[in-house]
């Protein structure tokens, strides 16, 4: 990585976890994490995690992959800078990292997850119910 501030316009091998992961496709196998609605692919928080909810150890532990992501959302938003976007602030999505979110998830964390995002200082913002 080098010295200090990250720009806009490094090459995009050297942002590191700074963009979150481009679905690879948009079949059935898409997720989205109930923390932080990123929507990536099964195979993709298997193998990385969620690049926003570290704490939550998808990569090292495949249960958390099924109970911390959902297959049931709606509509897909890509955020290229969530800082900058009223949309992302909007969807409360404005401090994480650019990526692919979902408008809403309908399911709550497991409140065991719920627990661990207390325990790591991590707001977690439950689904409105309708
Ligand atoms: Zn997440």
């Amino acid at each position: 990585m080098g010295s200090g501030k990250r720009s806009d316009y490094l090459p995009e091998d050297e942002r590191g976890a700074s963009f979150a992961q481009i679905p690879t496709s948009f079949g059935h196998e898409l997720r989205a994490c109930l923390r932080c609605r990123l929507v990536k692919t099964y195979d993709q928080f298997r193998e990385s995690g969620c690049e926003n909810c570290p704490f939550l150890d998808m990569e090292k532990e495949h249960d958390n992959v099924v109970n911390c992501t959902t297959p049931n959302f709606n509509g897909i938003i890509s955020v290229m800078d969530p800082a900058r976007s009223w949309a992302a602030r909007w969807l409360r999505i404005g401090k994480f990292i650019p990526g692919c979110y979902t408008l809403a998830v309908s399911e709550e964390l497991p409140e065991e997850y719920q627990n661990i995002c207390a325990d790591n200082n991590v707001l977690y913002v439950p689904p409105k119910r309708t």
